[in-house]
This record gives C-alpha cells, sequence and structure tokens, in this order.
C-alpha cells in the first residue's frame, strides 16, 4: 500500500513490516520512512525462546507498537527479555519508552552517551565493547564502533556469525558522518574492526539483509577513499568551499541530500586535515576556505 506522505529519497524499495530472516532473527519496521532512514529502522526480536532481546526500537511513533505485538506473534515468543540499543540517534532509542509501558519494565543496555542519553526517560545499563548479551538460542557480542555516533555499538551474532551493524552498514544508501559525534577517520577504523571480525551475513539497521556481510564492508571502505580521491581532485582543480566541493562531487545526488553531503565532505576535508593533507583558512569547518597542503 503507498501513502501520499512518503518521503521521495532512498524509498523506492518497500519492506513488510514484519520479517523473518533466520531461525533466531526476527525483523519489525519501525514505521518512521524517510530519506534518512529508507524503509525506516530496523528493529530485531532475536533469540529462539519464550522472551527476545530487542535490538533498537525506533523513533517513537504509534504505529510501531502493534508491528511489534505482530512481529513477537510471528516468532512465537510471549515477550521481551530486554532491550539492547545500537546508538542514541532518536531513530533507535525513541521507541524505548513506548516499549518499556507496553511491555516493561525491561532493562535497556547500550553504550552511555550522557548528554544524549538524558533526552529521554529511560534507565540505561551500561555495556561495552565486549560485552556479552545472552538469550535463549543467541549471544551477542558488543564491538564498539564509532564513527557515525561515538557510542555506537554493533552485535556478532555468534551462533550465525553474523553482524547487527547499526548504522555502520547499511542494506539501502550509505551512512552520514555527523558533524555531532561523528569521526570519518574513527569511521573507517570502525569498518576495519568489523571487517577482521568476518561477518557472513549483515543485519542492518535500515534496509534489507546483506548476504555477503565482507564483501560489503569491502565496497564501503572503497566507496570512501574514492571519494576522499575525488575531494582531493576537486580541490586540486580550485573548489576551496565544502558547498562548491558538494556541487562536484555530489552532482549525481538530489539536492535534498546536498545538506548531508556536506556533512560528509567536511568528515573527509577533517580527516585528511588530522593527517596534514588539507589546509584551512577559517575556524569553522563548513564554511572555512579549503585547499591541498
Ligand atoms: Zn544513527
Amino acid at each position: 500500500m503507498s501513502t501520499p506522505s512518503k518521503a521521495p529519497v532512498m524509498l523506492g524499495l518497500e519492506m513488510p513490516d514484519v520479517d523473518v530472516w533466520s531461525d533466531r532473527v526476527v525483523v519489525a519496521l519501525g514505521k518512521n520512512p524517510g530519506p534518512f532512514t529508507g524503509p525506516g529502522t530496523n528493529t530485531y526480536l532475536i533469540g529462539t525462546g519464550s522472551r527476545r532481546v530487542l535490538l533498537d526500537t525506533g523513533d517513537g511513533r504509534a504505529e510501531y507498537l502493534p508491528v511489534l505485538e505482530q512481529a513477537l506473534e510471528r516468532a512465537g515468543c510471549d515477550g521481551l527479555q530486554e532491550i539492547v540499543l545500537t546508538h542514541g540517534h532518536p531513530d533507535h532509542i525513541g521507541g524505548a519508552a513506548d516499549v518499556i509501558e507496553r511491555f516493561g519494565p525491561l532493562e535497556v543496555k547500550k553504550r552511555p552517551w550522557p548528554e544524549v542519553d538524558a533526552r529521554y526517560p529511560i534507565a540505561i545499563t551500561a555495556i561495552d565493547d565486549g560485552a556479552r548479551v545472552e538469550t535463549e538460542g543467541a549471544t551477542l557480542r558488543a564491538l564498539h564502533t564509532p564513527g557515525h555516533a561515538q557510542d555506537h555499538l554493533c552485535f556478532i551474532l555468534e551462533e550465525e556469525g553474523a553482524l547487527f551493524s547499526g548504522d555502520n552498514v547499511l542494506g539501502v544508501g550509505t551512512t552520514v558522518i555527523p558533524s555531532q559525534g561523528g569521526s570519518l577517520a574513527e569511521y573507517l577504523q570502525s569498518l576495519e574492526t568489523l571487517l577482521a571480525a568476518a561477518p557472513g551475513r549483515i543485519y542492518p539497521a535500515h534496509g534489507p539483509c546483506i548476504e555477503d556481510g565482507a564483501g560489503k564492508l569491502r565496497e564501503y571502505i572503497d566507496h570512501r577513499l574514492e571519494r576522499e580521491r575525488q575531494i582531493l581532485e576537486t580541490l586540486g582543480a580550485g573548489a576551496s568551499r565544502v558547498p562548491a566541493i558538494v556541487k562536484i562531487v555530489y552532482a549525481a545526488y538530489p539536492e535534498a541530500l546536498h545538506a548531508a553531503a556536506g556533512q560528509s565532505v567536511t568528515s573527509h576535508l577533517l580527516k585528511l586535515e588530522q593527517e596534514g593533507r588539507v589546509e584551512r583558512e577559517g575556524a569553522e569547518p563548513l564554511t572555512a576556505s579549503w585547499r591541498t597542503a
């Protein structure tokens, strides 16, 4: 069913509200489609027992709770064991309070990011790199993978050698490196960490399941290095400010995405600056004048 209010970008792709992706993984859509969330946030019921782990919670809209109920029914379980969050962006943490109200009380585990977590009326149980979350039929192992967000955790599903990639790898579109809490240098390091974990499948936070996880990670790393090359080339050709670079490098993309692209270009420039490969005049990266060093 199509609805008239759908955002036009990255939404060619329709996903069912609930789908079974493996013996221990059922996906429930957060019902929050948009230019940066694709078909919406994937929330996951994980395990095989009567109470499942819920990974991520959508952004808190009312349409999600019936979908989650439908997913619990489809999974053949009675309820939730606990909530685990990949990171504190609104489309992952925003639904937690509603889920607790409906299915709780439930513990919420994530890597703390105090100034962001404080916006939500939930108590956080701190977990970090290496933490294990166990439920019947599934064991999750946390990997701290900053870059998209400083608190970001990915999770290896040990029984399948699969990876819950959160926003670090998406089934649709590419990851945005925001200026607040983001770092491209850290992000690339995180992609290498994930590649070293040699995942088979990737279960992303947005878009469909990725069968060749390692191949997709290599593609993501290559894509960023190619962007970096293009940005250096554009600087060499005389463009010096972020909007001008965006216009050239992202010429094929809709203008609605240019603000996000500006953040991405800025992230690249900051990484190159750290490496001593570019310099700027002006304190504000987004409005500074940049040149190759
Ligand atoms: Zn995010």
